[in-house]
């Protein structure tokens, strides 16, 4: 593993370690000039596995990040491209997701900026004394919440679901059983019973 700490006046290879870790998702802005840097990340399966509790168990992720540093803060333009996986709503099978998602983070050195402060911005404060930023959690929350309320298989090119065609079925089978069950047990369905009864005695 490199020392990003000797790197402190190379960008490049502050960079450079970047990429060379890949469990880094970090921008050690300490030793970053003013301007503008790009940095690229690898979002990879160990990543998700990172959290705990991820609905996406694997995925690729490309992260672009346009950095622009001033003595107050760090502007971050984030492109993230790739796929992740997720299980289907209808079937539960797991499927490739296209993940496309754009936004910006400001990341204030003075540890008290406020989200006024950078119009419709999300705001990362730093502590005094801090030198590194992670975009680990960013990077991830990012991903999820670029993910529709709604996973399900998409069609194919006849307009056929890609679901999981036995699951489907396994699944109506239950749902069935389950009402068949439900209307058995309900008290009404008791009632008519003890009213037909009833009825019957009378007659
Ligand atoms: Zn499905």
């Amino acid at each position: 593993m490199h020392n990003c700490e000797k790197s402190v006046t190379f960008v490049d290879l502050t960079f450079e370690c970047n990429m060379d870790n890949q469990h880094s998702y970090s921008i050690a802005y300490g030793s970053l000039p003013q301007g503008k840097h790009t940095f690229e990340f690898e979002v990879d399966d160990a990543f998700f596995r990172r959290f705990e509790g991820s609905e996406i168990s694997e995925g690729q992720v490309s992260v672009r990040v346009d950095a622009e540093k001033t003595s107050n803060f760090m502007a971050l333009l984030f492109d993230m491209e790739g796929s992740v996986k997720v299980a289907c709503d209808r079937c539960l099978d797991e499927f490739f997701m296209p993940v496309d998602f754009e936004g910006k983070l400001t990341v204030s050195f003075s540890g008290d900026a406020e989200e006024d402060d950078f119009s419709e911005d999300e705001v990362m404060n730093m502590k005094h004394g801090d030198t590194e930023v992670d975009l680990a959690q960013y990077i991830y929350e990012s991903i999820c919440l670029s993910l529709p309320m709604q996973r399900l298989h998409p069609n194919d090119d006849k307009g056929v679901s890609g679901c999981n065609k036995e699951m489907l079925a396994a699944l109506q089978a239950l749902q069935e059983e389950a009402q068949r069950l439900k209307s058995e047990n309900s008290p009404w369905s008791k009632l008519s019973a003890t009213s037909a009864a009833h009825d019957k005695g009378k007659a």
